[in-house]
């Protein structure tokens, strides 16, 4: 029943349920690859998955390229003889790097592979891959679909045979959800739709207010005009989610900021129902292990600050920025 759910909202029939978002990814990946395949990843691809990718499928003999960017010529650049898929997100930690999904499913299908989306940021609610031709896509359910911070799961949804396939192997590794998370999970869809258009509305309004502000020096959300991705986000999202992205001026101290914040607490998750914030340079994140040099190549600066908005009077959640913005120390 909680597939169905979800298949409906993604527009799709036939879906998966994990106990995590990783189980899902891994689940799909060994059911999709073989021995000798080789798979092209975005650049800045949730580093959960990197990490299974480049460490855990390529021991099995799945071969990988990253992409520089996520421009048309940086996937072509990375294609093979052997690749037999492409992995994208969007919008992408750390700086919400929109990827034009119509443009790789096209790419895709030109050179016969398979499309596979992380479409967690942006939810159901907001983006459908499957309608722009994207094989199989999957979800932390930790994150917006469950709401609450409160629960662990995962999905995978898309085209029938891969479907299938990953089924039965997700029954013969055993990483399913039990049944009491189903129903949590299942009770969180109900208020899916209501959620995240407040979430949309409140981050929207947040993210211009952060761009005017003189205490942060950018701010990286796809509902921005002045975001690089917003062209694309219009086109394939019909909101722009709960996360932003933005620097810090360079004398304000981010430790003290967040410890000036007092309705938003800080936190490594995201998605849940209340604000939360955190540093990604400084955080024991997937992020945060990184060593500074691969932190900076790919933007992670100290000063970043990652946002996942949630369902409160936005006119507070402004207030308590804009204090703590003023209160925190300059160096
Ligand atoms: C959290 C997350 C995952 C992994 O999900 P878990 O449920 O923590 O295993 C995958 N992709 C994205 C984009 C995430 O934010």
């Amino acid at each position: 029943m909680l597939a169905a759910g979800i298949d409906a909202l993604e527009g799709v029939e036939g879906g998966v349920i994990t106990g995590s978002g990783m189980a899902a990814i891994s689940t799909a990946l060994l059911a999709v690859f073989r021995k000798g395949d080789h798979l092209v990843v975005q650049k800045n691809l949730y580093r959960g998955a990197f990490r299974f990718i480049t460490r855990h499928l390529e021991a099995f003999g799945v071969s990988w390229s990253e992409t520089r960017g996520t421009a048309k010529a940086d996937f072509e650049a990375a294609l093979r003889a052997e690749t037999k898929a492409i992995f994208i997100e969007s919008p992408t930690n750390p700086r919400l790097t929109v990827t034009d999904i119509a443009m790789v499913t096209a790419l895709a299908r030109d050179h016969g592979l398979l499309t596979l989306f992380d479409n967690t940021f942006a939810t159901p609610i907001n983006q459908q891959p499957i309608a722009f031709g994207v094989d199989l896509v999957f979800h932390s359910a930790a994150k917006f679909l469950g709401g609450h911070g409160d629960l662990a799961g995962g999905v995978v949804v898309g085209r029938e045979g891969l479907i299938r396939s990953t089924e039965t192997l997700a029954n013969t590794l055993g990483g399913s959800l039990g049944p009491q998370v189903c129903h949590l999970l299942q009770r969180s869809l109900q208020t899916l739709a209501l959620r995240i258009e407040r979430i949309n509305e409140n981050a929207l309004q947040i993210a211009h207010f952060l761009d005017q502000h003189p205490s942060v020096s950018e701010v990286f959300y796809p509902g921005l005009s002045s975001h690089e991705g917003h062209g694309v986000a219009k086109r394939q999202m019909s909101g722009f989610g709960g996360i932003i992205a933005f620097d810090l001026a360079p004398d304000v101290e981010p430790l003290s900021f967040q410890r000036r914040l007092q309705l938003i607490h800080t936190g490594n998750s995201l998605g849940e129902l209340f604000t939360s914030l955190n540093s990604p340079a400084l955080a024991s994140t997937s992020l945060g292990e990184l060593t500074e040099t691969e932190r900076a190549e790919m933007g992670v600066t100290r000063q970043l600050v990652r946002l996942s908005v949630g369902i409160e009077d936005a006119r507070d959640l402004i207030d308590d920025v804009d204090r703590a913005l003023s209160q925190a120390d300059r160096s």
